[in-house]
């Protein structure tokens, strides 16, 4: 019988999971050491004064409940590509005859002095909670957000209401994923909202409670960086071969070596030559088709085609009720409130496939 490891229950993991339950005759092991499925895309919302973090974590066993996954609750700490075997953090080891590598990424922090002292980042649903109770929720209180990025403009948003907002980016746009004049508005709405948004500094020092910027400094209560993310620190521990950035080189297939693969944050994809942003979207599809080629080598000793995602959209939450981005696979344009109902939209369609992917009755 094979023996199918998954390291990491996010979106590449489940997205891994579903073909390989096809796999009748395979043994499927899912280490992860949390006890639900964290929806990260969600966690700006989930920030808001009314919402809570809960909402957004679907618990595993209401997944794997009847279904042939065996759940690890250990996090994984290296691989002996010798023994075949994933080491946990207990001491334990686990034999696996595939194994896909879905541990995600980590904020990537830079030695910025001052920085790590004070700083929140929002990775997971542990960070979120930790920036809820720093959170007051009054207009008096100077929230600093570091990093224009998909993560540092829906925070940005999604506290402009309830305080005072200031956004940083060292460049001189937000959201370079988007196209400049979707970037253009979400600036304008930003602004329109309350928040003081600075492009073109960087932040050289943290010194409480200020921040101080190339040219300017300003005060602030609660800092969030939103700066970016890296493979997690683990992976440059094992024997993998990887990239200068730390990403294991995969092939087209998400392959590093024979029996070994990564999806979500951890593949760096590049499609043409094109680096394609990490996304959930992105990690699902990535998940899926490794699950597949994995399930196509088993039963037909043969990989199908290289992976070429075809990503429905990319959006982006604003301030309340609003959002920007573009949809379908041409790239159509969306603002406003169409923006943001699409996004909650997509939060709902992948919450049905993940009902679907397990069997289980909706809603989740
Ligand atoms: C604030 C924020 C907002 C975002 N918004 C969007 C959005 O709107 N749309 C979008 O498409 N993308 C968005 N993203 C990006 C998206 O969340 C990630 O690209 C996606 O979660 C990556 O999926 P993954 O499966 O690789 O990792 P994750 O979903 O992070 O899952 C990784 C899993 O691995 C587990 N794990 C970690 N280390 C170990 C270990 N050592 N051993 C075992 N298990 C481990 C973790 O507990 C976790 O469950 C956002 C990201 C952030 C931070």
């Amino acid at each position: 019988m094979q023996k199918i490891v998954v390291v990491g229950g996010g979106y590449a993991g489940l997205g891994a999971i579903g073909p390989l339950q096809k796999l009748e005759e395979a043994e499927l092991v899912l280490i992860e050491p949390g006890t639900g499925h964290q929806l990260i895309p969600e966690l700006p919302e989930a920030l808001a004064k009314h919402d809570s973090i809960e909402h957004h974590v679907v618990p595993y066993e209401r997944l794997f409940t009847e279904t042939r996954v065996q759940h690890i609750r250990q996090y994984a700490t290296n691989i002996d590509l010798t023994r075949h075997s994933v080491l946990l953090d207990n001491g334990d080891d686990v034999h696996y005859d595939w194994l896909i590598l879905c541990p995600g990424s980590e904020p990537s922090l830079p030695p910025i002095p001052g920085l790590r002292d004070v700083a929140h980042t929002l990775r997971d649903a542990s960070d979120a909670r930790g920036i809820k109770d720093a959170l007051k929720y009054g207009k008096d209180q100077r929230v600093a957000v570091i990093g224009g990025g998909l993560t540092g403009v829906e925070v940005a948003g999604m506290l402009a209401h309830d305080h005072d907002v200031i956004l940083v980016e060292a460049f001189d746009r937000l959201l370079p994923a988007l196209g400049l004049g979707l970037s253009q508005y979400a600036y304008r709405r930003l602004v329109a909202a309350g928040v003081t948004v600075v492009m073109g500094q960087k932040l050289v020092r943290v010194n409480p409670p200020h921040i101080e910027l190339e040219k300017d400094h300003f005060e602030y209560d609660v800092l969030i960086w939103a700066g970016g993310i890296t493979p997690p620190r683990w992976i440059r521990q094992t024997d993998l071969p990887l990239d200068a950035r730390g990403y294991p080189q995969a092939d087209a297939y998400g392959q590093v070596l024979p029996n070994v693969f990564v999806a979500g944050d951890l593949w760096h994809v590049v499609v043409d030559g094109q680096e394609i942003p990490a996304t959930a979207q992105l990690a699902a599809l990535a998940g899926d088709f490794v699950g597949n080629t994995i399930v196509n080598r088993i039963t037909k000793n043969n990989p199908g085609p290289e992976f070429r995602p075809r990503l429905r959209g990319m959006l982006i939450s604003l301030d309340e009720g609003q959002g920007v981005g573009w949809v379908l696979h041409g790239g159509i344009p969306v603002r406003g409130f169409s923006a943001r109902t699409l996004k909650n939209i997509s939060f709902q369609q992948y919450r049905l496939k993940l009902s679907k992917i397990f069997d289980r009755p909706w809603p989740l």
